[in-house]
Parts: C-alpha cells; structure tokens; sequence
C-alpha cells in the first residue's frame, strides 16, 4: 500500500514519527494509500524549512514571485483533470465537481497575481512642512493553513496564493482524509519554479495541529474546519501570540416565501443540498418554507431528488458517497434519530441503490420534513445530504429562525419581492447572503467568512481581507531638512 510522504524544504519528506492514518476511496469503500502522521519533530523539521526560506523569498522582486505564480496557474489549467482525479479518488466528489473545487480555488490564484496593486501602500506628501508619510504591507513570516477534507484543493488555494505573493512562506496541514492533493499542489508549485522551503506539506493529526499553533516561528494561522477546532485552533494560537482566522461549521438555511418561482427554489435547493453530498460549509441543510407553499414546494423537491445519480464519481454520477465509513454511518444516525423524534422522513437516503462497488460509502439524498427546533437534527452540523424542513409563518419568522441558530456562515431567500430580500438582506446575521442564490460563496475580490460560531478571529478569507491577514503595516514618516537645520524643542511635534 502506498504512503502519502510530507513535502519539506522542495522533496518528499518521511519524517520520524511512526504513526500512519488510513486513506480511503470511498467509491470503493476500501483503504488504497496511508498517510503519515507527523510527530513534534516533523512540525519542527517543516517549520525550519519554511523559516529558512523567508528571507530569500521575502527580498525576491514582486516581479519575480509573480512569475512562479503565473507559471503554476498555467500548469493548473494543463493539468486540472489530474487533481480532479486524485480529488474524487479521496474525497469521494463527483469528477465534475472536483473540477469545480479547483477552479474556484484558481479565482483566487488569479486575484492574487494583482497582488503588486493589491499591496500597494500609500504617501501623503507635506503632512507637516517637509515632512512625508507614507506606508508599506510586509510579509509576516513563516504561516500555517489548516484545512478540512470537505475541499482539499480548493480551501488550500484560498490561502496558499495570497500568503505566497505577499511573499510569506506556508507549511500546509490538510485533512488526513484526503491528503494526496497538496503534495501535488507542492509538487506543480516546485515545477513552476518555487524555491525550495516556501511552501511545505505536513500531514497529520492533532500532533501536528498543536505543533504549529504552538511553533514560536509560526506567525499566523489560517484555519478551515468544524466549530469546535475553530475554536480551539483560535484560542490556542492567539494564546501564542499569532493572528488567527479560523473559519468553522455551518448550518445554512434558505428560506422560500410564497411568492417565490418555486421551481427556481425546488433547483436551488436540491443543488445546494445534495451537490458533494452535502459536505460543503455552505451547503443548504434547512429549508424553511411559508406554511402555505410548503407541500408545494417539497412535492417538487421530491420529484427532482427521484432523477438523482448516486454512485461511483468516475461515473458519471450526479452524487457521490461520503468521505469515510464512520461519517456515512453518523449521518444516517441523524436519520434514525430524526424519525424517532417524530420528524417525517419524505425520501429515505438510507435506502439508495448507488452505482458503484456495494462496499462504498453510500447514503442518498434524504428530505424529513416537520423537523423539530429542538431535535438535534435540526440544531446540529450534518454535513451530509440531509435537507431538513421547516415550517414558519412569513418573512419575520424566517429570519428570527435563522438568528436563532449558532452559526452564520451562509444563507439564502427566494423571493421576487426586492423589499422582503432587502429586509432579508439587512436583518438577518449570517456573513454571506444569497438572494436567489443558494450557495453565495463571494468570488474572489470579495472576502469569505461567516459571523457567529461560523468563524473565530476578524479577518475573512482572500480578497482584501486576505492581502491584511498576510501583510503587516508599517508607516513611515520621513523628513529630509537641509544639512545644518537646528531644532531644540522638547514638546510634542505639532503640525505645522
Ligand atoms: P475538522 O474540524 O475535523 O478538521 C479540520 C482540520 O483540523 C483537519 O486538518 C484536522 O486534521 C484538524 N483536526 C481535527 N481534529 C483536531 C483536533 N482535535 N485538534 C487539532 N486539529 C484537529 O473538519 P473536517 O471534518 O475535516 O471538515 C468539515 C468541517 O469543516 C465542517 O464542520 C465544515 O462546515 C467545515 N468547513 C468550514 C468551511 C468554512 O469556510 N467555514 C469550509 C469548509 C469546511
């Protein structure tokens, strides 16, 4: 069976620690790979690479460092289908899909080859007689991205190309689920001419986790995963002195008013629900639905759900299984659990007869209907394909349903009245709102980022916000007086 390596300082790297995590294809249901887990000495060993390599990397032109960039964008775009591959292999997403991972991983390369303009400091000529100031973005150092198995390419590239243009160096640690993609993308990086040491793989678990947010070299921390390590990550780190942005769980809803196109709404919501199994943070998992289109609308959805695909990614499937076995068989507790609660289970995923190898990690779309506030199944995070309903009044119930919930990552309305979208928009507390739009993940020159428990630290992910969470500002003020110019005045300088 094949080991996943780390990748230190520009090679495939083994490091000391002895202990191996299981990678499967869940397609097949079957271990293929093992991935190393690093020990105390990996972390330090990846650290040291990513130190040593700063200072080059830092003093390199903006010139130069975008060339690398530019270089790596175009190996991506010959080579797409490649990681997509390894992507479905792992993680279980339909080929489709994984293409599409990637390229909005890519939008965000691509922004950050503006990176020249997008770090551009300010002058402010003669504040006071002769005297100038003007500011400048440095890089911060050696930072650390922590990412889940839900996006393993496109969650790295949300970071990756804004830290490297900002001239930092990286030690990536993805998912121990999914491992394969960043030792590829480390790989195509060294291929398009990144200097050894800048950007680093290291696999692991909490070992490895604790190791870098404790690191005294590593000086920020950009983490995508569930609430509770959100949390953790950003109070240990921060309690190390670092900048933290930790991005955690979600439960969006979208809710429909009776004067939306319902067929519009029913595509949304089966797409946002069920596409990549409903493993993504912004995936749709409540509809909330005006009483009085609510048999309508779930009538619709149920019919739609009835053409899904499931089975094999590599086949041509609209749905592919979960990431592992024991995910598989915690989502469908939640079913159980939702039926026992009194909930109506309207389409069993439990029941699916996939297209693919009867080993694998199946489940299939599942829609219970009259879920309870209180139920678990509501309240908790699924992150499966299980779209639960429930029932409100109008527009007001909607949103204090939604402002009632934990988290505040996504959520949507279907409407065609622009002032209940407006009101939507204005009341309600989530940090992306669709209107229309199931899945309003901010294209790159925006910033991602939820509210709530959806996200620990200030500072969302890429856009502006990245290009601050990687610089640090300095601002200067300068004065050149004429050689031989005297002054002796203790006070406070005042403009003048
Ligand atoms: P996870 O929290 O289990 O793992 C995320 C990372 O943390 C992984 O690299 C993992 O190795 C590490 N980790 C796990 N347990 C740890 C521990 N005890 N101590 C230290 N590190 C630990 O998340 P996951 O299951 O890989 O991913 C799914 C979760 O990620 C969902 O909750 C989803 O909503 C969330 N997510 C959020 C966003 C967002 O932008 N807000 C995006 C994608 C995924």
């Amino acid at each position: 069976m094949s080991i996943v390596d780390h990748f230190v300082a520009g090679r495939p790297f083994a490091g000391s620690g002895d202990r191996l995590g299981p990678v499967f294809d869940p397609a097949l249901g079957v271990e293929t790979k093992r991935v190393r887990l690093a020990a105390p000495a990996d972390v330090d060993a990846a650290v040291d690479a990513a130190t040593a390599a700063f200072p080059a990397w830092r003093d390199m032109s903006w010139a130069r460092r975008q060339e690398v960039l530019f270089n790596f964008r175009e190996a991506l775009n010959r080579r797409r289908r490649e990681l997509a591959e390894i992507i479905t292999a792992e993680h279980g997403k339909v080929l489709s899909d994984a293409e599409g991972e990637i390229a909005r991983g890519q939008e965000v390369l691509e922004f950050a080859l503006g990176m020249p303009h997008l770090a551009r400091g300010g002058y402010s000529e003669n504040v006071s007689t002769g005297v100038d100031v003007y500011s400048v973005r440095q890089p911060l150092g050696p930072v650390a991205v922590i990412s889940p198995f839900n996006f393993p390419a496109m969650v790295p590239m949300w970071f990756l190309p804004m830290a490297l243009a900002t001239g930092n160096t990286v030690v990536l640690k993805p998912s121990e689920k999914d491992p394969s993609a960043a030792g590829w993308l480390a790989a195509l990086l060294k291929e398009a001419g990144l200097p050894d040491g800048v950007f680093n793989v290291l696999h692991g678990d909490k070992v490895a986790v604790d190791g870098l947010l404790d690191h005294p070299d590593v000086q920020a921390v950009s983490f995508v995963g569930s609430t509770p390590i959100a949390r953790h990550v950003y109070e240990r780190a921060t309690r190390a002195g670092k900048r933290v942005q930790a991005l955690g769980g979600a439960k969006n809803h979208m809710l429909v008013l009776p004067d939306a196109d319902l067929d519009m709404a029913a595509d949304a919501a089966v797409n946002a629900a069920f596409g990549s199994a409903g493993e993504r943070c912004m995936a749709i998992s409540v509809l909330a639905v005006v009483d009085s289109v609510a048999d309508d609308l779930i009538g619709r959805i149920r019919a739609r759900i009835g053409g899904i695909k499931v089975g094999d990614g590599r086949r041509n499937c609209d749905m592919g299984p979960l990431v592992t076995g024991e995910h598989r068989d915690k989502v469908a507790g939640y079913i159980d659990e939702a039926e026992k609660d009194g909930a109506e289970v309207v389409v069993d995923g439990r029941d699916v007869r996939a297209d693919g190898a009867a080993e694998g990690f199946w489940l299939g779309p599942t829609l219970i209907d009259r879920v309870g506030r209180d139920s678990r199944v509501y309240t908790d995070e699924i992150f499966g394909p299980v779209l639960s309903v429930v029932r409100v009044r109008d527009l007001a119930e909607g949103i204090r349903l939604i402002n009632d919930g934990a988290y505040g990552n996504g959520t949507a309305v279907f409407t065609t009245n622009g002032g209940a979208a407006r009101t939507f928009q204005r009341e309600v507390q989530a940090g992306m709102i669709g209107i229309n739009v199931p899945i309003p993940v901010p294209v790159s020159f925006y910033s991602f980022g939820g509210w709530k428990q959806s996200m620990f630290g200030d500072t969302k992910a890429y856009g502006e916000q990245g290009v601050h969470f990687f610089t640090r500002e300095k601002a200067v003020t300068s004065r050149w007086p004429a050689t031989g110019t005297r002054e002796f005045d203790l006070g406070f300088p005042q403009n003048a």
